[in-house]
């Protein structure tokens, strides 16, 4: 049997097997037994969780919190709000749309790690919301919408599936005359990089006009190991470009230092930062949010001009009406008639002239 597959059926989704890996804390074990959440990862990502640290940032990721009882801020039924679910314009369930020419198709409701801090959680974690996962329902919309030019296949985590499932989902879409670009959404890079099979590869990787994107979720550089470094390589090989979206989260990646690692060490295993998401309010998950302002102060503070532009995300607030930029803007300090005064990472300031139109 491959290794991911044996993986995937022997998960961490227990307190005895989780005691294999961690000492769990006696507020660790009281949630596990007492929230009606489903919770779980592979083996490979509990491995990598510390043994004896309760704040551990992969540990924080996987293990259920009594905190999540607490909803002061989160916003209930989230995801019909935040997916436009509850629109004139009938759509599969399959099919959230916040954009003219691009979707996300949700394919599968299972996941590799059932992420605490999960803004599908309703459907993903909690499973309150139902919603039919119907890929051939999902590819019939599609194809009779000819402004979507852009499929954004998500999940829970569409590399779960199987490599024939897989492989139909991207034919099928490759034959929409309309669609210009795929891209899967999938953690499986980090939680579960023996993904990136034999076989799954010769899926992917041979040329056609139609290229795939994948973008995983990578937020503490403790996640990043020489597993994940081959698989993204062999992504690469296959003439998929590998992006990360990481999600900022309170006491795991809200400090400077290991938000600079973290993007760092993104590049040295080839992984391009794309975006980092504000962590948004569905339910549940207060305990993980910082202020909106953070994310744009740790990127002013630790990435722009601190190293390379490419380590830089675009941070963003994933809203009902699209995602919104909320970049750092300390850069222009003052303007004239005749010239900008522009100020840099260090606080140092030179001029520019004023073109007018
Ligand atoms: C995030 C998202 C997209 C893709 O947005 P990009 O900025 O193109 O990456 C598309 N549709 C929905 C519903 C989304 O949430």
């Amino acid at each position: 049997m491959e290794e991911w597959i044996e993986q995937l059926r022997n998960p961490v989704n227990t307190l005895e097997r989780l005691a294999e890996f961690i000492n769990v804390t006696a507020e660790e074990k009281k949630a596990i037994e007492t929230l009606n959440t489903k919770w779980g990862t592979s083996p490979y990502f509990a491995s990598l969780m510390d043994r004896d640290d309760p704040k551990c940032p992969i540990r924080r990721q996987v293990l259920p919190s009594l905190q999540e009882t607490v909803n002061k801020y989160g916003i209930e039924n989230y995801l019909i709000w935040k997916e436009n679910r509850d629109t004139e314009e009938v759509r599969p369930d399959s099919i959230a749309r916040q954009y003219h020419d691009r979707v996300a198709f949700t394919v599968t409701d299972v996941c590799v790690n059932y992420c605490r801090h999960c803004f599908r959680n309703e459907l993903v974690v909690n499973r309150d919301l139902k919603l039919r996962m119907d890929v051939d329902e999902g590819l019939e919309w599609i194809r009779e919408h000819k402004e979507i030019r852009d499929v954004l296949v998500t999940g829970g985590d569409p590399f779960v599936l199987s490599d024939q499932k897989i492989d139909y989902i991207i034919k099928k879409l490759r034959e929409i005359p309309h669609l210009q670009m795929i891209r899967f959404g999938t953690r499986s890079p980090i939680v579960l990089p023996h993904r990136i099979t034999p076989g799954l590869k010769k899926i992917l990787s041979p040329y056609h006009k139609i290229p795939i994107w994948v973008n995983t979720q990578c937020n503490h550089p403790n996640e990043i190991t020489e597993k994940t470094a081959q698989a993204v390589f062999d992504l690469l090989t296959c003439g998929i470009n590998v992006g990360n979206q990481a999600v900022l989260l309170k006491g795991i990646n809200d400090d400077p230092e290991t938000f600079r690692e973290l993007h760092q060490k993104l590049l040295r295993v080839r992984i391009r930062p794309y975006y980092l998401f504000y962590c948004e309010p569905a339910p549940g998950i207060d305990h993980f949010r910082t202020t909106v302002e953070k994310g744009a102060e740790l990127i002013r503070d630790s990435i722009r001009g601190h190293t390379t532009g490419l380590a830089q995300p675009m941070y963003v607030i994933a809203t009902n009406i699209g995602k919104i930029p909320l970049m750092p803007d300390y850069y222009i300090k003052g303007k004239n008639e005749k010239e900008y005064t522009l100020v840099n990472y260090k606080g140092e300031t030179t001029k520019w002239p004023n073109m007018p139109e």
